[in-house]
């Protein structure tokens, strides 16, 4: 997908067993109350209603942004080798649920819709800020996975340039030799079956053929939209399910591990070819000086016995 080469070590096997154990909760202070749990005093920007009639999702202000204000992206140079540019943008944190002790894989499917909802609906108004290009949806679950509050929480950073990872994806859809590398994926994965962990009529959900890590799953809606924000609410709602499918199934099979979420959609307003998804990678191997070193991933579970293994553990749910 990035074109990067990663190495498949299945002979290096290891049970799910021998992998890092429980994700590590993050430790919460406990002389300062928890800032996600209702009663707090962040004003939210988006918030979403349960049934109840009382907030199930809500989406506040980061208040430490990697990212804030709306300077142009003027390059500057200090000299020959410095270059410097305003970290212009948003910071939002969608606070997945007012429970401070939930799991997005015990989320239910309409809760898990609205917080998708609430995705696309803060993606849709930053696309719109004058001079930002890329926004970039994450959940990171456990300390290890880089959480910092253990209420259930995601991110969206909205930047005023096309990171590295986004490029190096476009790159791959535009090197693709074909309609969309995505479409053109669900339909040579299905056919195939053996890496394919779930798949309904709107969600595909498999191990990638070029997984770099043990139990990297890949999500992909089934209807070619570019954009997480014009995707249709049941596409949503139904990844948003998926989502959940994908972290019970890792936990059935691994135990409450760590995790990180990533939503990538092409860049605002851009018409490049792309196809929105979502990559679910539990934090369950280190990277090395030699992953480090060379960018090469050692991947000692192939997708297809990754893939073998998750899907018997909807066999319980
Ligand atoms: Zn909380
Ligand atoms: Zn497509
Ligand atoms: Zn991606």
């Amino acid at each position: 997908m990035t074109g990067r080469w990663v190495v498949i070590a299945g002979e290096r096997a290891q049970r799910p067993s021998d992998f890092l154990p429980r994700r590590l909760p993050v430790e919460d202070d406990p002389l300062r109350p928890c800032p996600f749990c209702p009663g707090s005093q962040l004003d939210p920007v988006l918030e979403c209603r349960g049934p109840d009639g009382e907030w199930d999702v809500r989406v506040v202000p980061n208040l430490y942004p990697a990212f804030s204000g709306n300077d142009p992206m003027v390059v500057t140079h200090l000299g020959p080798v410095f270059t410097q540019a305003p970290a212009s943008g948003v910071h939002d944190v969608v606070i997945l649920s007012p429970d401070h002790n939930v799991s997005w894989a015990d989320i239910e499917a309409d809760h898990s819709a609205r917080i998708m909802s609430a995705i696309k609906l803060r993606m849709l108004e930053h696309s719109e800020l004058p001079g930002l290009r890329y926004s970039q949806a994450v959940v990171n679950s456990g300390r290890e996975a880089g959480a910092s509050i253990e209420h259930p929480h995601g991110q969206l950073l909205s930047m005023p340039f096309i990171p590295g990872e986004a490029a190096n994806e476009l790159a791959g859809f535009a090197r693709f030799q074909g309609n969309c590398l995505l479409c053109a994926v669900m339909e040579a994965e299905t056919e195939e079956g053996h890496r394919v962990v779930y798949a309904d009529d709107r969600v595909v959900m498999i191990c990638p053929f070029w997984s770099g890590t043990p139990y990297e799953m890949l999500l992909m809606p089934r209807s070619h939209d570019i954009h997480l924000y014009e995707a249709d609410d049941e596409d949503l709602a139904a990844m948003g399910r998926s989502v959940q499918l994908a972290l019970d199934s890792l936990r059935f099979r691994l135990g409450d591990v760590a995790y990180n979420l990533m939503f990538h959609s092409a860049p605002f307003r851009t018409s490049a070819d792309f196809h929105w998804h979502v990559h679910v990678v539990p934090k369950i191997s280190t990277r090395g000086g030699f992953e480090m070193g060379s960018g090469v991933l050692i991947n000692v579970v192939p997708p297809e016995r990754a893939a073998d293994d998750l899907r018997s553990s909807f066999a319980h749910a």
